[in-house]
């Protein structure tokens, strides 16, 4: 079955007595037991919701693995991947990242004994040069966030395996519709579904598929302990999201390449950072590992001066943190996302006070265009 089907049949529950199309949503805490030493295959919602696991089955299959696991958001998901390694452990992680994982590893989980070295993930020496004795995983963002930087994640699973490393890679920018890390050889595939594949900034969600059945297990027995799961209700509106990722993906994507054509020609604008652009460096990576280059594009206006201008007068594309869903938004890296990170890590990244960060929506891309050329337009002075 081919994923744009799979994306829409997800949580359609073909055996339901009832014959609905929409997976129900199981709003109970508890399940009764039929007998003593007797179970339904439900016992309790932390353990195990069927709305929930609809989510989770949807998910293993989108992603080509054999198990998928729900969690009350992004950061929920990575944590639990992080539950893998004990203290003591090194892993080696993206140096260009989503800023919330930085904070997690360096002001949550070093004080509890991991250690952590940030690399470019597109440079394989810098990886080869930071693997130790005490190296036990990886994790990485490709396209990396903000500055769009590719790894190439299938050499990077041969590396992975030499070593004895487990691959997790956070796939939200680009979702299963466009890139599928288990198939490239990765161990853990990490989502924040609060992005594309929930997909209507309505909700918070975090997703993980694995391929290894025992790798699977012993995530859901860490989701299980520590209890960061999705609720019912969530889960029933992310099956609803991702029945239309694709055709959400296709449009938003046609969009960005319109604009990032558009924003080059654009006097105000210095730079722009799409791996959809031949001359972009990870495009050969790209073409190679995935089936398209996704909606996220990162821009510099010409100076500093000019970002609460335009930011102030985007009338329709919205200044708000997040991305991934129908509206588009923009986003000022180095004050929000990544404010966490050190500025000088920060400047050596390329996250200067010039870069914006566009999530493309599905609008239409006329209105998108009509909305920055009004926003970067600059009176002279008289
Ligand atoms: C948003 C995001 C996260 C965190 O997910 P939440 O759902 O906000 O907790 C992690 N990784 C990436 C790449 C993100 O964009």
């Amino acid at each position: 079955m081919k994923i744009e089907t799979k994306c829409v049949w997800a949580g359609v529950s073909k055996n339901e007595k009832t014959g609905s199309i929409s997976m129900p949503i199981y709003q109970t805490a508890t399940f009764k037991h039929p007998g003593l030493t007797e179970s339904t295959g439900y016992d309790y919602s932390r353990t195990g919701n069927p709305t929930r696991e609809a989510v989770e089955k949807s998910i293993a299959e989108l992603e080509s693995g054999t198990r998928g696991l729900a969690f009350s958001s992004g950061m929920a998901a990575i944590s639990a991947f992080i539950h893998l390694f004990k203290s003591g452990d090194h892993i080696i992680v993206s140096n260009d990242l989503y800023g919330g994982t930085y904070r997690l590893l360096e002001q949550i989980y070093a004080s509890l004994g991991l250690k952590v070295t940030y690399v470019n993930t597109s440079d394989l020496a810098q990886m080869e040069k930071a693997v130790k004795g005490i190296t036990k995983g990886i994790l990485i963002e490709s396209p990396s966030n903000p500055m769009m930087k590719i790894a190439d994640i299938s050499l990077i699973a041969d590396f992975a395996r030499r070593h004895g490393l487990l691959l997790a890679v956070d796939n939200t920018f680009m979702t299963p519709y466009w890139q599928q890390p288990l198939s490239l050889g990765a161990d853990i595939v990490i989502h924040s579904a609060s992005k594309y594949l929930g997909g209507h900034n309505d909700l918070v969600a975090g997703l993980i598929a694995v391929k290894d059945p025992g790798l699977g297990e012993k995530l859901g027995f860490i989701q299980n302990s520590i209890g960061s799961i999705l609720g019912p209700q969530d889960s029933w509106l992310l099956l609803r999201g991702l029945k239309t990722l694709a055709v959400r993906l296709e449009q938003s994507q046609k969009n960005a390449f319109e604009l990032v054509h558009w924003l080059k020609k654009h006097p105000q604008v210095k730079s722009v950072y799409y791996p959809g652009l031949k001359e972009h460096p990870g495009y050969q990576i790209m073409t190679k590992n995935c089936t398209g280059f996704g909606a996220m594009i990162s821009f510099e206006v010409a100076q500093p001066a000019l970002i609460g201008t335009v930011l102030n007068r985007l009338k329709l594309i919205s200044f708000a943190e997040s991305l991934g869903g129908v509206e588009s938004l923009i986003t000022f890296p180095c004050q929000q996302t990544h404010a966490d990170i050190p500025k000088e890590i920060r400047d050596e990244l390329g996250i200067t006070d010039c870069l914006l960060r566009l999530s493309v929506g599905i609008e239409h891309v006329g209105d998108l265009i009509n909305d920055l050329d009004q926003a970067l337009t600059i009176e002279e002075d008289n």
